[in-house]
This record gives C-alpha cells, sequence and structure tokens, in this order.
C-alpha cells in the first residue's frame, strides 16, 4: 500500500514543486512506483512533468467535485514514468464548490483509496496556502516533507505551518506527522545559511533530512523541457541530491513500518 506525503509550505517559491516533481522522478529511479497529484492550481508540477495544462480533459478538480475518478485523470510523465494527476486553473474554483460538499476535507482522501494498492509512494504537491486544497492534501498524508530555504523568515513561516499540521492531527487526521524537513536551494558559501541550517538542526534534530538539495540551475531549467531535473540531466548535482533525498525517504518509509509493527506487536 502507498504511503502518502505532502510536500508543503504555506510560503510561495520555496522549491515545494521542484522537490515533488524530482522526488517523484527520484523514486522512480529507485524502481518504486510514484503518483505525483498537483494540487495548485497554478499548475507547475503538471507542466515540469511534461503535460500541457490547458488541454486536459480531466482533472483533479474534477476528482475532488465527485465528477471523476483518479484513474479516469491519470496521465503517465513521459520521461519519468511515473504517473500524474494533473491540475491547471479550474481548481481555483474548487475552494469554493467544495464548501457545499459534505467531508469537504476529505475529497481527496476519498478518492485515493481507489488508487493506493498501486503505488509505493504518492506525493501531493501542495500550494502556498494553508486552504481547504492543502487541507484536502493534509487529510490524505501519512507525512508532510516541509521545503525550506535556510533564509532568516523561512522559521517565521514554519510556526503557522507545524500548528497547522498540529490541529489537523488532533482533529482530523491522527496518522499526520511531519517527516521532515529538507533543506533547498542550499549555498553553503553563504554564511547566513549554514547559521539557519545549524538552527534548524540544534531545533529540529533528526526531523531535519541529511540530504541538502543545492541551489542547481538545472533543476531551474529543466521545467521549461518540461521535465524533472532528475531525467533532464542526471549528473547535476541537483539531480544527484533529488535522487539522493529518494533513497533517504525510502528509508524513512521502512522505518515508520518497522516502529508502526512494533506498535501492533505489543497491542493486545
Ligand atoms: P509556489 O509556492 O509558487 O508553488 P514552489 O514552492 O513550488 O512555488 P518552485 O516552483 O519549486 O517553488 O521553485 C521556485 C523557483 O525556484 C522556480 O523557478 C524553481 O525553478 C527554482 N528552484 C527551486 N529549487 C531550486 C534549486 N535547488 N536550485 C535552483 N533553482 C531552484
Ligand atoms: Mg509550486
Amino acid at each position: 500500500m502507498a504511503k502518502i506525503f505532502c510536500i508543503a509550505n504555506q510560503k510561495g517559491g520555496v522549491g515545494k514543486t521542484t522537490t515533488a516533481v524530482n522526488l517523484a522522478a527520484g523514486l522512480v529511479g529507485h524502481q518504486q512506483r510514484v503518483l505525483l497529484i498537483d494540487l495548485d492550481p497554478q499548475g507547475n508540477a503538471t507542466m515540469g512533468s511534461g503535460i500541457e495544462k490547458s488541454e486536459l480533459s480531466k482533472s483533479v478538480y474534477q476528482v475532488l467535485i465527485g465528477h471523476a475518478s483518479v484513474k479516469d485523470a491519470l496521465q503517465p510523465c513521459p520521461s519519468a514514468g511515473y504517473d500524474v494527476l494533473p491540475a491547471n486553473r479550474d481548481l481555483a474554483g474548487a475552494e469554493i464548490e467544495l464548501v457545499e460538499l459534505k467531508e469537504r476535507e476529505l475529497r481527496l482522501k476519498n478518492a485515493l483509496s481507489q488508487v493506493v494498492q498501486d503505488y509505493d509512494f504518492i506525493l501531493i504537491d501542495c500550494p502556498p496556502a494553508l486552504s481547504l486544497l492543502t487541507l484536502n492534501g493534509l487529510c490524505a498524508a501519512n507525512g508532510v516533507i516541509v521545503p525550506m530555504q535556510c533564509e532568516y523568515f523561512a522559521l517565521e513561516g514554519l510556526s503557522d505551518l507545524v500548528n497547522t499540521i498540529k490541529q489537523v492531527h488532533a482533529k482530523l487526521n491522527p496518522d499526520l506527522i511531519i517527516i521532515g524537513l529538507l533543506r533547498v536551494m542550499f549555498d553553503a558559501r553563504m554564511t547566513l545559511q549554514q547559521q539557519v541550517s545549524e538552527q534548524l538542526l540544534a531545533h529540529f534534530g533528526d526531523k531535519v533530512f541529511s540530504s541538502i538539495i543545492p541551489r542547481n540551475v538545472r533543476l531551474a531549467e529543466a521545467p521549461s523541457y518540461g521535465m524533472p531535473g532528475v531525467t533532464f540531466d542526471k549528473t547535476s548535482r541537483g539531480a544527484q541530491a533529488y535522487l539522493e533525498f529518494g533513497a533517504e525517504m525510502i528509508q524513512r518509509v521502512l522505518a515508520m513500518d518497522a516502529i508502526q509493527k512494533k506498535q501492533e506487536e505489543v497491542k493486545p
């Protein structure tokens, strides 16, 4: 059964989509079956996977309002071999339409039950807001991956996200945990970035992934070719870092499974 992860941070432009598409491609590189869900009306993960967002007949929007199943709306990423549940501007309307529907936070979770057996990983690229769309992602997920730049203001936004995750954990999804903080667009020459990175480690310990994603121009160029950086230029430093992060995620999932098994064993 798939493990489901949201890539979330309400701050804009911190590397969520870059992480989502490259982790998807990196996991495929480690022989995992992966579904990537674009939950952002900007449709960047869709375009970055080589799927034209203006030509979608069905998308995650129809899935959320109950007009299509996940299987109906899926498309393969031609270059990297994962599946994509794509998105476009239509999804902006879902925010309003969902308010009227019952179990409005659980629409994605319920829709995914049809496909969880078909994948090892399901990754959800969230929009830069703590909105009803993000809430649907958080309710469907086992864990949250938080990409962040090691800058001064990065830590300020983090407390809002952590509080939201705590509330969702308490009220809607007891399975939800922060699986880890991922340092992205990292430039080791910047003293401030080194300092913030050290603060993160001091504060969050092993919740900080050991993989670090460097600032790398190949990762920024790849979306204009409709490819994840990992397939666009596998030898680049950025691609190698995401492949390493894929391996670390597989290890974390194995560790999560081992803890769960132990807990089940001690239950009477
Ligand atoms: P939004 O909040 O708008 O959805 P986002 O958090 O998904 O944004 P991205 O779109 O992944 O962020 O990244 C923002 C910009 O930074 C993009 O132009 C992307 O190509 C670039 N970028 C992301 N990661 C890297 C990196 N490691 N090195 C260089 N450029 C990067
Ligand atoms: Mg994005």
